[in-house]
């Protein structure tokens, strides 16, 4: 293979025990399409043959799928810089410690100050709880390696910023929280809700986006509590300025690529389009399919409209209703009704 990818996200499963509304791949109201474990090192074959230089791994609940931690050593063995997103609900001592060696980084997803926002936030009731749990297990783990002299994954919270939990007063009380109860933590990177998947439908964005305006304002209160005296970790918050179509740069070359949990393809990570599947094609045959999609002049028009959180809103609707598959379309039309229930379907074999 001759094409090389500089970065892979891959969802490596659908199955996902919160219900968060701000979810970009819907997780938990969908089949899960996790796919057993050879076929899931050949998905690692082709990111080792892309030459990536970083994966992040995600879903879903990656820490749900039993192969997870095999197919992340691998990539991280290769020398590839691999980061585990997770909710944090099934870290268990043994888990976090088959970890150890095999990410670079793990960011445990916490979106609110205390339990009554989170667990509003992400739709389940101890999700909190479990996510604090997990960096206290996560934590310790790695004090203990690099006491013992060891190397070990950097660790953090992602913490999601939305309406419900981005206020300023809020944002004070957990650094303050989580910088006592975990002070070895690496970095709390506050980032912007990408109006992908749930979080680009109109009930989310008149609800809980945040306008760029608001997502500047708290660069500010980021930087200020980084500059405290006494703080050890890093904290940010994203600017998402940095996403948005910039003058003259095109992103048809763009070496970013996103894999679906059974391997589909996505031709641009945050849209629904596919154009096929890894384990099925190379990229030497997707890729251009991929450079297709991205310099379709009506994807190109779509994109270049984009100059407010709402724009990116209206435009990921309306790509997504335009390309999504088939099952995709369905999916979409159904949401705000019940979610459909998965159950059988759902990974039951923790690590
Ligand atoms: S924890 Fe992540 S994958 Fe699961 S529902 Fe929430 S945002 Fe989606």
């Amino acid at each position: 293979m001759t094409v090389h990818i500089g970065k892979f996200i891959w969802d490596i499963t659908y199955s996902c025990p919160l219900r968060c509304g701000h979810c970009y791949s819907e997780s938990g109201r969908r089949p899960v399409r996790t796919l057993d474990r050879d076929n899931a090192m050949r998905i690692v074959d082709v990111i080792l043959a892309a030459q990536a230089k970083k994966v992040s791994i995600s879903g879903g609940e990656p820490l749900s799928v039993r192969w997870a931690p095999e197919a992340m050593k691998r990539m991280h063995d290769a020398g590839i810089a691999v980061t585990l997103f997770t909710s944090g609900w099934s870290v268990t001592e043994r888990m976090a410690a088959s970890l150890t060696d095999a990410v670079t980084s793990i960011a445990v997803s916490i979106d609110g100050a205390d339990a009554s926002i989170h667990d509003t936030i992400r739709a389940r009731a101890g999700a909190f709880e479990r996510g604090m749990k997990a960096l206290d297990i996560l934590h310790r783990v790695k004090e203990e390696r690099k006491a013992a002299g060891q190397s070990c994954f950097t660790l953090g919270i992602d913490y999601t910023l939305t309406r419900s939990g981005a206020r300023e007063e809020d944002l004070e009380r957990f650094v303050k929280a989580a910088s006592e109860r975990f002070p070895k933590l690496d970095f709390i990177r506050f980032g912007a809700v990408i109006p992908s998947g749930m979080a680009a439908e109109r009930e989310f964005e008149a609800n809980e986006l945040l306008s760029i305006q608001e997502l500047v304002d708290l660069i500010e209160v980021g930087q200020r509590f980084n500059a405290r005296e006494g703080n050890t970790i890093d904290i940010s918050v994203t600017d998402v300025r940095y996403f948005l179509p910039q003058p003259g740069v095109s992103v048809v070359d763009l070496d970013i690529l996103q894999i679906e949990p059974d391997g589909a393809l996505r031709a641009f990570p945050i849209y629904e389009a596919k154009v096929g599947n890894v384990l099925q094609n190379s990229l030497d045959v997707l890729w251009p399919k991929v450079r297709e999609w991205r310099a379709d002049p009506f994807v190109i028009e779509q994109m270049e409209s984009v100059h407010t959180m709402a724009d990116w809103a209206s435009t990921t609707r309306i790509l997504d209703r335009r390309y999504g598959s088939t099952d995709d379309q369905e999916r979409i039309a159904r949401r705000g009704q019940p979610a459909l229930e998965f159950e059988a379907e759902l990974e039951t074999e923790l690590v």
